[in-house]
């Protein structure tokens, strides 16, 4: 019953617990408090998004378990009432910093969120100046990375749709010959939305040379047959007024008739790759060591400088968060991570390629929430 699971109760105890996690956190590594302000802490926290205007708002839970939130008060109707959490609205001429600094222990160590404006910080520090402050990124990136059902269950809706989109690329209902990259981006953006998105995050249209380049922009290339195409799209999908979770597929084609040998021998090499990271990665690995599964069949196929960046990002409320699949990452996986497996190999000034899913790890091992077809197709539209 999709009513039941994403009903209002439901994420307000999802927000307890994850408030109550960061207080024990706090506790155990001897932290007095967490301040979160702009960025996907406070939704996370307490399921409100901070306007990133120049009022300053921010969610204080201390080690005690207690839960703050210091709000602007022409902004407190836009906060949905959470039980155990006080909010604090402060009106223009007044003090929000002196307020803050009123919750923290004197010679207290608080950690604030990395997005938090540096002129709001140099403020707090000024009405604070015995409190020791750090970065609140090393324990609540952690804390995030490990999803509850009902983030797991947004992360589903959200790869279904993504997949649908590409189902759409598959079929020929977003045709791309003859039309440029921008109008395809459009395109897939358009479907994003129509697919149950409320937002679309990017829809990378990389054609012919222009695949080579993993972050390129949608320009005016008009899509011919015999390219090879990229497609890399995302975006947010939420239910019920709550933060939204991010999708993230990638889906690499050649258009028009089948593609040059080399580069169905490259693409076979990639998606063996991608196949031999999604069947390996298991809790308890480390970063690194789920990168080298598909780092490693490519560089021994001859490819390995053309795979130029990590294999993966940890997603959830951002497309991209902790945890990183990268070469040096020593973060530890486990259970309830959710993150893209997306090897690439880009021939500079030809071609490239990309095959991206979401995965979650459960069970000890990866999960794949994407499923859209995999195979190099062919687009005949
Ligand atoms: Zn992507
Ligand atoms: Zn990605």
């Amino acid at each position: 019953m999709v009513a039941d699971c994403f009903a209002r109760e439901r994420f307000e105890s999802a927000y307890r617990a994850r408030i109550a996690r960061i207080a024990t956190l706090c506790r155990e590594q001897g932290r007095s408090a967490v301040i979160a302000t702009v960025g996907a802490e406070m939704p996370w926290l307490i399921g409100y998004q901070a306007m990133p205007l120049e009022r300053i708002t921010a969610a204080v839970i201390t080690d005690d378990g207690e839960a703050r939130l210091v709000i602007p008060q022409l902004e407190e109707a836009r906060f949905r009432p959470l039980e155990g959490v006080q909010v604090l609205g402060w009106r223009d001429g007044e003090d929000p910093y002196r307020l803050i600094a009123s919750m923290l222990p004197q010679k207290g160590s608080v950690l604030v969120t990395e997005g938090t404006r540096a002129g709001w910080l140099f403020k707090l520090f000024a009405s604070a100046p015995s409190v020791n402050f750090s970065s609140a990124e090393a324990l609540l990136a952690r804390a995030r990375a490990a999803k509850d059902e009902i983030e797991l269950r947004l992360l589903a809706l959200a790869a279904g749709a993504a997949d649908r989109v590409a189902e759409r690329l598959l079929n020929g209902e977003i045709p791309v010959i003859g039309r440029t990259e921008r109008q395809v981006s459009a395109a897939i953006s358009a479907a994003l939305l129509e697919e149950g998105h409320a937002k679309v995050n990017f829809a990378i249209v990389a054609s012919g040379p222009n695949s080579a380049s993993p972050h390129h922009e949608a320009a005016d290339r008009i899509i011919a047959a015999g390219d090879i195409l990229v497609t890399d799209f995302g975006g947010t999908y939420s239910v019920g007024g709550e933060p939204g979770y991010c999708s993230d597929i990638t889906r690499t084609f050649s258009v028009g008739g089948s593609a040059p040998k080399e580069f169905t021998e490259l693409y076979l090499v990639l998606q063996a790759a991608q196949e031999a990271a999604a069947s390996g990665i298991r809790a308890g690995m480390r970063g690194m060591e789920a990168d080298a599964l598909a780092r490693e069949p490519i560089a021994a196929s001859g490819f390995g400088d053309r795979f130029i960046h990590r294999l993966g990002h940890g997603i959830g409320l951002e497309e991209h968060e902790e945890p990183y699949l990268a070469p040096g990452e020593r973060g530890e996986l486990a259970d309830g991570m959710a993150f893209s497996i997306e090897p690439g190999i880009y021939v500079t000034g030809r071609y490239g390629a990309r095959i991206e899913d979401i995965a979650v790890l459960a069970g000890g091992s990866a999960e794949r929430l994407n499923h859209a077809q995999r195979d190099l197709a062919t687009l005949s539209r």
